[in-house]
């Protein structure tokens, strides 16, 4: 599915290389030395034990990293010097710097945040009347190449480690004000989870540990475009939430603004979270729904979602399109996507309308693009290949598809 650059080459490469672009916890880049918070705590004692240290000692060295918010082996002073000292021989501490903090008028919070590497990613940190969320990235852009994402049109660098996931939390968790807490994270910043699931799922341990970051497991939401074989595997990491990228309600329509679809289309999607035996009423799949003016937004549209959900525990969340340069769509007029949400609404669905957030930023949905980083890290497309996949209004005007096609 995706080439050695992590790009979407169509119906001509199988789901083991789709895979194969997330080799695993093996170093993401050149760092020196692993971090500790690439490990969960099970894990560091693990690694403590084999290099005959006591495994006590990991779970001292997370109560200072993650209730503690220690940043340096020399602030954790109830281990022994010469413990610290070896276990700086062997592990770096922080991952990522801040590089810049941006605010929107509506108080969200963007970070630009820079690897050793030179790797720059953004997570956005949102502020609501009872509660901080914070969106957090998985990859140094993303091989998925969805047509409508800032991120996809950065090409895909390279998968963060656990380590550069986790620390996105901590910085975020340091700029919330004394008194509050953050409550809820989700991975939907840059990247596509699913594709650095081992990565993403150590991360995940770290965060619900009790003894670690101690989110409630419900409190996390993973977003995937739709790989099927890892939703499995991540819902059997903690009882975590899923949302799935569905964007529109026909193959013809999800191939060109989620490419992934034509590997794994709609019908097999719906199948795959059909059976899933995790999900259920009070587990169920956030269903986002991008609405983008005249290309998913009609009122077919609307009528075939219940039927192409139907037996699928969900809710769906509509979200206009936050315009940006790396793409050609625009959000429907307000009474588009009031008709659009009363439809879904009357259909029986649980329906939430996102309210936009950081767009000023460039930190709301589908915005992630580095724009404030002095070089965007991208892979060029391959020779021949074309720069941007084949947009909807291409395919429309060519009559290749009509967004009220009927799906597979
Ligand atoms: S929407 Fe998600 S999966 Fe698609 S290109 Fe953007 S970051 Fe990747």
């Amino acid at each position: 599915m995706s080439s050695a650059d992590g790009r979407i080459e169509g119906h001509t490469v199988d789901p083991a290389e789709l895979l194969s672009a997330a080799p695993g916890p093996a170093p993401t880049h050149a760092r020196r030395r692993p971090s500790l918070k690439d490990h969960s705590r099970a894990a560091l004692r693990a690694l403590f034990g084999a290099r005959g240290w006591p495994a006590y000692r990991a779970d001292q060295v997370a109560n200072w990293l993650y209730q503690q918010d220690a940043t340096r082996l020399d602030q954790m002073t109830n281990l022994p010097a010469g413990l610290r000292g070896e276990i700086e021989a062997e592990f770096e501490v922080d991952t990522l710097e801040v590089a810049l903090t941006q605010t929107s008028v509506d108080g969200t919070r963007k970070l630009l945040l820079r690897a050793f590497d030179g790797a720059s990613i953004e997570a956005v940190l949102i502020p609501e009347e009872r509660r901080h969320t914070l969106c957090v990235s998985t990859q140094v852009g993303c091989p998925l190449t969805c047509s409508f994402c800032a991120t996809g049109a950065l090409g895909f660098t390279r998968n963060l480690s656990a380590g550069e996931i986790v620390d996105q939390v901590l910085h975020a968790r340091r700029r919330i004000p004394a008194g509050e807490v953050l409550t809820n994270v989700v991975f939907m910043g840059m990247g596509e989870p699913l594709l650095n699931l081992p990565n993403v799922s150590e991360a995940i341990r770290i965060l619900v540990d009790p003894k670690g970051l101690a989110l409630a497991p419900r409190r996390i939401t993973v977003s995937t475009a739709g790989v099927l074989p890892q939703i499995g595997p991540l819902l059997a990491v903690a009882p975590i939430h899923l949302a799935v990228s569905l964007h529109a309600t026909t193959d013809a329509v999800r191939d060109v603004l989620v490419p992934l679809n034509k590997r794994f289309p709609l019908e097999e999607l719906m199948a795959t979270l059909r059976s899933e035996p995790q999900l259920n009423r009070r587990r169920p799949v956030f269903f986002e729904y991008t609405l983008m003016d005249g290309i998913n937004d009609s009122l077919e549209d609307a009528r075939r979602m219940p039927k192409l959900l139907a037996g699928i525990p969900a809710k769906v969340n509509v979200i206009p399109m936050n315009p940006h340069a790396d793409a050609p769509y625009q959000p429907p007029p307000g009474a588009v996507v009031d008709r659009f949400t009363a439809a879904l609404h009357e259909a029986g669905l649980r329906v939430t309308l996102r309210r936009d957030r950081g767009r000023d930023i460039d930190a709301a949905c589908g915005q992630l693009a580095n724009r404030a980083a002095p070089s965007r890290p991208s892979t060029p497309p391959p020779a021949g290949a074309p720069a941007r996949p084949e947009s909807l209004q291409e395919h429309l005007a060519e009559g290749r598809c009509q967004p009220g096609d009927a799906g597979s």
